[in-house]
């Protein structure tokens, strides 16, 4: 039996209104290794068609096309790949050479494709070009060769991977007679080393120097003329090892796809610029969150000991429903601390003390009586850590006879000087559910804590007593001080951030500033979401613009991906080399992305420093590594599709398209 042996071949084009096309009519034909075959006919005639199918690029027909044993008719997909891999190389007309790879890479192509070690791929193809004649051409671009030259470094392709079929269509239709002798010199030495030519051609004196020249006409074989001829030897380069079973390497695509980058390196700029101005926005806009929380953290915290940590009891909400109970005119004073509380807040890791606290608001209930004039007030509480040494404007703080009023108190008391005060004794009436509490008091000192850290204390009229103090005047009135706050001693103020998280964790709530630092920090990562979602609009921008370009892209590079097809590249590999693309306009757009948020951090943090003793945009190794992947995501979802379409495109149409 011949090496190639077809059987009763039939196809049809389907063709919309009209019946199908019958292209090739019931083609017998026998051919063998070592043949130099011409197939000769008019345009149109079928030959291409023929040709394709003998190649396996088209296998939408019916019969046998049998190669060395196997019918292709029967082939999977994976048979087909391996087929184009090992037993059949083409030749076109317009030699199909992929532009923006060198000589060396277009020849190596297909083994690099089968994940051959590139010292061995280049080895093969230099060899290869050699013997045609380029050795001086390897570094060069397609664009940089004659047509000669060209169809010469497309047949050394073809032979890369030492197949046993060489497909030639028109191989010499675009080239002079002078380098149509040359190319035809080659073919008959290929055939002459043992491999089956066919080719396609309209000429005469080409068909004349094979040894079978076959006619087709309206799809039929007409004439089939054997002649004898002696084919000279001239090289035979034989493969290496079997290297034809592995796959398209990742790393390999993403160099291919580097190399088509760099052809249209200004487009690839100007894509990764325009998809690095959302990431740029997205960072800057979680940099300006954590920046306005960092700063007013700090603001709340500025003024108290960092190393105490509040505790309350949370507040509960009211069940009645207040129609038959007198409005609770008391503010927001929390259940008492029971022992067993502050036992429990004891056990925090760090903590080295738990000390009680008590603080008191009521409406109108409590008043300082001094000069004979009467000043109510509204808050007064233990010595709390609120307040440090650093709030006293004026005396010190009190003892257990005296007592500290807050500075709004005091200019109340004294608008042209209030630290006169300190000093002066003043009668009180402390108002307790419904008991009062009456006594004349020494004023220690002035205290005026200030910023958002001072909470309720610093915006209230208020007077303080040491615990011991207020305790006992509980007690003379026959009354029992509960704590309804606990400050925490923490060991090291690096753990005073765990163990407030640990006081809510255990089921209690923090001090005023923390919740209200709590309260701001929620808002901001409202507002810092939203921001950011504004922003991330541009990214949807940047992913649709991704995806047209890289539609532009399948489209120019139709005829490369169908040579790809050709030559074994399976439906995955050309997928891989186009989101690989898209994977590097990502990381780029990223790169640049935080590249320039960077900067534009520098240059903002230093503007407002300038004018406000802060900095602003806190970016954090989170938000920028965030950056980065969200811009290597999006495009690569950008890709799918198009890759995707890339990948589908039918081999024969694709080598046709120009
Ligand atoms: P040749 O290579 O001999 O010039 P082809 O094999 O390319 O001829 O084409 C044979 C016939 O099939 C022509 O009439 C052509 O118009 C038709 N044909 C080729 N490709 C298609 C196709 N994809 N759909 C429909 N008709 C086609
Ligand atoms: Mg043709």
């Amino acid at each position: 039996m011949s090496y190639l042996s077809i059987k009763n071949l039939n196809k049809y084009y389907k063709t919309t209104n009209q019946p199908d096309f019958h292209v090739l009519k019931s083609i017998d034909l026998d051919l063998d290794k070592g043949e130099l075959v011409s197939i000769i006919g008019e345009s149109g005639s079928g030959k291409s068609t023929l040709m394709n199918v003998i190649g396996g690029l088209d296998s939408d027909f019916s019969g046998d096309v049998v190669v060395g044993g196997d019918n292709i008719a029967n082939f999977s997909q994976k048979d087909m790949v391996l087929y184009h891999k090992k037993k059949v190389g083409f030749v076109f007309q317009s030699f199909n050479l992929v532009s923006h790879l060198s000589v060396l890479e277009n020849v190596s192509l297909a083994m690099t494709l089968s994940n051959v070690s590139k010292k061995i791929r280049q080895e093969r193809a230099k060899e290869l070009l050699e013997v045609l004649g380029l050795k001086e051409q390897l570094h060069k671009k397609p664009n940089q060769l004659s047509g000669g030259q060209k169809q010469r470094v497309a047949i050394a392709r073809a032979l890369i991977n030492d197949p046993d079929v060489i497909i030639a269509d028109e191989p010499t239709g675009a080239l002079d007679s002078e380098t149509t002798e040359q190319v035809l010199d080659i073919l008959e030495s290929i055939a002459a080393d043992g491999k089956l030519v066919i080719m396609v051609t309209h000429s005469s004196r080409v068909a004349q120097r094979s040894n079978r020249v076959i006619t087709i006409a309206d799809g039929q074989i007409k004439k089939d003329e054997t002649f004898e001829r002696h084919f000279k030897k001239g090289f035979h380069v034989a493969a290496k090892a079997d290297q034809t079973v592995k796959q398209l390497s990742l790393f390999s695509a993403i160099k291919l796809a580097l190399l088509n980058m760099k052809e249209k390196l200004s487009r690839n700029i100007l894509i990764a610029l325009g998809s690095s101005i959302g990431i740029m926005s997205v960072v800057l806009m979680l940099s300006l969150g954590k920046g306005v929380n960092d700063y007013l953290n700090d603001q709340m915290q500025k003024n108290v000991d960092p190393t105490i940590a509040e505790a309350q009891m949370p507040v509960e909400t009211s069940t009645s429903n207040g129609d038959d109970e007198q409005p609770d005119l008391a503010g927001p004073t929390s259940k008492p601390f029971a022992q067993s509380d502050l036992d429990k807040l004891a056990t925090i890791d760090h903590v080295t003390e738990v000390s009680k606290a008590y603080s008191n608001f009521s409406f109108g209930g409590s008043a300082l009586t001094y000069d004979d004039q009467s000043y109510s007030f509204m808050n007064f509480s233990t010595i709390s850590a609120i307040i440090s040494p650093n709030d006293i404007v004026a005396g010190e703080m009190p003892d257990d006879q005296t007592i500290m009023i807050n500075q709004s108190l005091a200019e109340k008391i004294n608008q042209d000087d209030p630290d006169s005060l300190v000093g002066q004794t003043v009668s009180m009436v402390l108002t307790v559910d419904t008991k009062q509490i009456t006594g004349d008091f020494k004023i220690s000192g002035i205290y005026n804590p200030n910023g958002p850290s001072a909470g309720i204390a610093g915006a209230l009229d208020s007077v303080q007593f040491t615990y011991d103090h207020l305790k006992k005047l509980y007690e003379d009135n026959g009354l029992e001080l509960e704590p309804n706050a606990a400050y925490l001693v923490v060991d090291d103020r690096q753990h005073t951030d765990q163990v407030k998280q640990d006081i809510k964790s255990l089921g209690y709530s923090g001090g005023d500033a923390d919740i209200l630092a709590d309260t701001f920090s929620q808002m901001i990562d409202i507002f810092t979401y939203v921001l950011t979602g504004v922003a991330g609009i541009s990214l949807v921008v940047s992913a649709i613009m991704i995806l047209t370009v890289m539609y532009i892209s399948v489209v120019e590079r139709t005829q490369e991906i169908g040579v790809m097809k050709a030559i074994g590249a399976r439906k995955k590999d050309i997928r891989r080399i186009f989101v690989s693309e898209a994977f590097l306009i990502g990381l780029f757009g990223g790169l640049i992305g935080i590249g320039v948020a960077l900067l534009l951090t520098v240059i903002g943090n230093n503007l407002i420093m300038d004018l406000f003793d802060t900095t602003i945009l806190h970016p954090t190794l989170a938000y920028l590594l965030f950056g980065i992947g969200i811009s290597i995501f999006i495009s690569m979802i950008a890709s799918l599709i198009p890759a995707y379409s890339a990948s589908r495109l039918d081999p024969v149409d694709a080598l046709r398209h120009d």
